[in-house]
């Protein structure tokens, strides 16, 4: 039996930071996840400067930059935005490429080795006012005052507790992830763009081209199921299935070659019930998910992390008990609140803009193009220093959400 303040269950990216945080700040926690390496996995592949500002106020953003490819700081340093074959604005680069993996793998190394990190499973957590058992799949059983449940996608120790995950929007968007390379000889003159649908027929979010060390990353962000026969053809025959969907690409990019895996993964929108609970806390993933397109997930995770790290645990230890009052503080929290209503608000309305016809979502997709180019053209004369430095961070999701 290990004794411990805090378990936390998985090591994925909320699992992680947690794990560092609180080790940096002398709480004694156990870290559990069945991977002793986080493995390759399609998940977040850049940060953005809202991500990062969050991070920020945990400490960890240095260890997470320092391992990742800053596109202000690739060929031209600009991010270009394109619709229609044409670029319609070049702004400064603000974005870290850097697989989920690696990330992960990143900020498991910040984790102080007086955390003490178990390769194992958990498969039975008790909880209780003030005491928590985990039990885990090596036979041994962790106990501590308090449970943070940060397993992700993974239902079975929900279940147990009788934590209902409600899915709100099955397959709300299909993330398509790849390595491009220019034709023979050329070179892409951009360090990052993004390209925007031509018709809402096409059913495409975006599209974004990114640097991770020397290659470069596109995500293709879509709304369709998964059966259907343009994912096959970009699973196949990637290269020609991309320009299909957006033939005036080309102008832009001129001819690439598709390199290494597709690699193709759906995302439900879902949210948990009856979480309430004493002695147990859900963060990222575990308690709702977010639309890749929207990208916030890993804000979210930040955001969730940030705060039950830096506010509420160090509140919760300084007295005895472990009730469901103490809890609810976290899921009640304003700043947590907020950003998880943002996130929710963005992917439903950034998927209604891609593909909803009708003149209002037309008026609405026309004003996005021209508020973003009003913004970049302030910070082009000086009136603002920086598009998304300028706003604090929860203002920077409202500006996305009416960009
Ligand atoms: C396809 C896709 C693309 C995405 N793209 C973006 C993006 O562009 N931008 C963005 O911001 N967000 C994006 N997201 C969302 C973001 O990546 C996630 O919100 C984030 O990775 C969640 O991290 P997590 O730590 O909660 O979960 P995970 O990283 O899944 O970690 C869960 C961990 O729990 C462990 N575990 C599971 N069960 C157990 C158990 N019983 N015992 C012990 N350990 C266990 C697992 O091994 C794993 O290590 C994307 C998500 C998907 C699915």
């Amino acid at each position: 039996m290990t004794n411990t303040d805090v378990v936390v269950i998985g090591a994925g990216l909320a699992g992680s930071t947690t794990a560092a945080i609180l080790g940096r700040a002398g709480i004694p926690t156990t870290l559990i996840d069945p991977h002793p390496v986080y493995p390759p996995d399609l998940r977040c592949e850049k940060l953005d400067r809202g991500q990062i500002a969050i991070l920020h106020k945990t400490g960890l953003d240095g260890v997470a930059l320092a391992a990742a490819t800053f596109d202000g700081a690739m060929r031209d340093g600009k991010a270009w935005i394109a619709r229609f074959g044409r670029v319609i604005d070049k702004r400064p680069g603000g974005q870290y490429g850097i697989l989920y993996d690696d990330l992960v793998n990143v900020m498991r190394s910040a984790v102080p080795p007086d955390v003490s990190h178990i390769v194992a499973k958990a498969v039975r957590i008790t909880t209780g006012d003030t005491h928590q058992q985990v039990a885990l799949s090596n036979g041994t059983t962790v106990s501590a005052r308090l449970v943070v449940l940060a397993n992700g996608l993974s239902v079975a120790l929900r279940d147990q507790l009788g934590i209902e995950r409600t899915i709100t929007s099955p397959c709300h968007s299909i993330t398509v992830a790849f390595d491009i390379k220019p034709g023979f000889g050329k070179a892409f003159d951009f360090a990052a763009l993004t390209y925007y649908p031509e018709r809402t027929s096409d059913r495409m979010a975006y599209l974004t081209l990114f640097p991770i060390g020397t290659s470069m990353r596109a995500n293709l962000m879509v709304y369709r199921t998964m059966d259907d026969p343009w994912l096959r053809e970009m699973r196949h025959n990637p290269g020609p299935a991309m320009f299909a969907l957006m033939p005036s690409l080309r102008r832009i990019i001129g001819d690439v070659e598709v390199v290494g895996p597709v690699k193709i993964r759906p995302a439900d929108l879902y949210v948990s019930q009856g979480h309430r609970q004493a002695g147990i806390v859900l963060v990222g993933d575990a308690f709702a998910s977010s639309c890749p397109a929207a990208g916030n997930g890993t804000g979210k995770v930040f955001t969730d992390v940030e705060r039950l790290c830096n506010v509420h645990i160090p509140n919760w230890l300084a007295s005895p008990g472990m009730a469901a009052d103490k809890i609810e503080q976290f899921y009640d929290d304003p700043v947590k609140r907020e950003y998880d209503e943002i996130s929710k608000s963005w992917a439903y309305r950034l998927r209604s803009m891609s593909i909803e016809e009708g003149l209002g979502w037309s008026i609405q997709r026309r004003l996005r193009f021209l508020i973003g180019s009003a913004i970049s053209a302030a910070c082009k004369i000086g009136v603002l220093s920086d598009g998304n430095q300028f706003v604090p961070d929860g203002w920077t999701q409202r500006l996305r959400d009416r960009t």
